[in-house]
């Protein structure tokens, strides 16, 4: 019998997107470099962890409760959220991750033939679920090492949908302005969705930084994306949102998957939310620490940095960053390198604590030619 050929029932783009590989776990990683211990500065989690309300939280979970499925829609959370925000409850999805609320987003608005415009170095997961869904991504080049306001409003024609701006921008720590922020919202006009995702808004210290949340008035073609991820030390249960014009909201909701976002994870999340032991200070003040010092430490070593906002920044090596991401590796330190934001020899090292920031330098010293 021949075998049926199944890649026919499956979309050209499907066909032709490259899957993610997502690293093996650290045990297996550290079998594999040899080290015995190994400093995650990959994917800008907090050292902190989660606030101390939150691990209680996670701790005390009653195990019998694993039985039950949770709210479907993230309800005590949502009241929490639009209490914080100043919103309707109403106005705000709750995901898993942040990422699963890029999807709705993507599901509800775009289909074959619209296009969803970004940048070209900035959190890839827009412009992946765009392709793998037969959306076209228009990725403009930063300027400057920000999103290029002009250079996106040139790209929109008549089958944009979705335009996301990432501010602060992962990797480079760059952002807009409230007067930039408003200028794009204005000439883009109401016809089409503005999408701001803010994972990092929390570490922002500077004045004229937007809060994006407090522009939803006045653009309703307007949607802001949080997380739980960064911040609050939650990226292990899942949690993201977005918030947005009523209007706009329940026709999100439709592409929603209920249950998606499992209670610990809710329950984790409305405890760090009403925190008052002064984590985001606490881990603030880590991160300000941490960027002198490697900022500083990189230069002393000759190495160009790109350090903005954000607990992240990028190191310019003088080797290619797939085999310094290896080299490191044996020392106990993964970074991510910067080849699949379209940066070859770039690193994004995340800023974490003081040893952790030490064996890194330390490592650098060793591996640079
Ligand atoms: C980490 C990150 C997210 C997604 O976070 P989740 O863990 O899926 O909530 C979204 N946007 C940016 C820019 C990020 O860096």
């Amino acid at each position: 019998m021949t075998q049926p050929n199944l890649e026919s029932l499956v979309p050209a783009y499907v066909r032709e997107f490259e899957p993610y590989i997502p690293s093996r776990p650290d045990p297996e990683l550290m079998k594999l470099y040899g080290c015995a211990r190994l400093y995650r500065l990959n994917n800008n989690e907090n050292p902190l962890g989660p606030p101390p309300g939150a691990q209680e939280v996670i701790r005390r979970f009653p195990p019998p409760q694993g039985a039950v499925y949770p709210s479907g829609d993230s309800y005590y959370l949502r009241q929490e959220l639009g209490a914080v925000h100043g919103v309707d409850p109403g106005q705000i999805l709750v995901g898993n991750g942040a990422n699963e609320v890029i999807a709705f987003v993507i599901k509800a608005f775009c289909e074959q033939g619209d296009n969803i415009v970004t940048a070209d170095k900035t959190f890839a997961v827009y412009e992946w679920v765009a392709v793998f869904s037969g959306i076209e991504a228009r990725v403009i080049p930063l300027k400057d090492e920000g999103f290029d306001d002009a250079a996106m409003l040139a790209a929109i024609d008549p089958r944009t949908k979705i335009l996301f701006v990432c501010n602060p921008n992962n990797p480079t720590g760059s952002y807009w302005t409230r007067e930039r922020l408003r200028g794009f919202l204005a000439a883009v006009g109401g016809r089409r969705i503005v999408v701001v995702d803010e994972a990092y808004c929390e570490f922002v210290e500077q004045e004229d930084f937007p809060n994006g949340i407090s522009l939803l008035g006045e653009y309703p073609n307007l949607v802001v994306f949080r997380t739980f991820s960064k911040m609050y030390g939650l990226a292990a249960l899942r949690i993201g949102y977005l918030v947005g014009a009523p209007e706009v909201v329940d026709m999100i909701r439709r592409t929603c998957v209920v249950y998606s976002v499992n209670r610990i994870a809710q329950e984790a999340a409305l405890a760090a939310l009403k925190d008052d032991t002064g984590h985001i200070r606490r881990t603030r003040a880590l991160v300000r620490t941490s960027r002198t010092f490697l900022r500083g430490e990189l230069a002393k070593m000759g190495l160009p940095v790109i350090a903005g906002e954000g607990n992240y920044l990028i190191a310019k090596l003088p080797l290619s960053d797939t085999l310094a991401y290896r080299k490191l590796m044996r020392e106990g330190i993964m970074i991510r390198p910067m080849t699949g934001f379209r940066c070859p020899n770039h690193i994004r090292i995340t800023l974490a604590g003081q040893e952790a920031m030490e064996a890194c330098v330390a490592a650098l010293k060793k591996i640079l030619p």
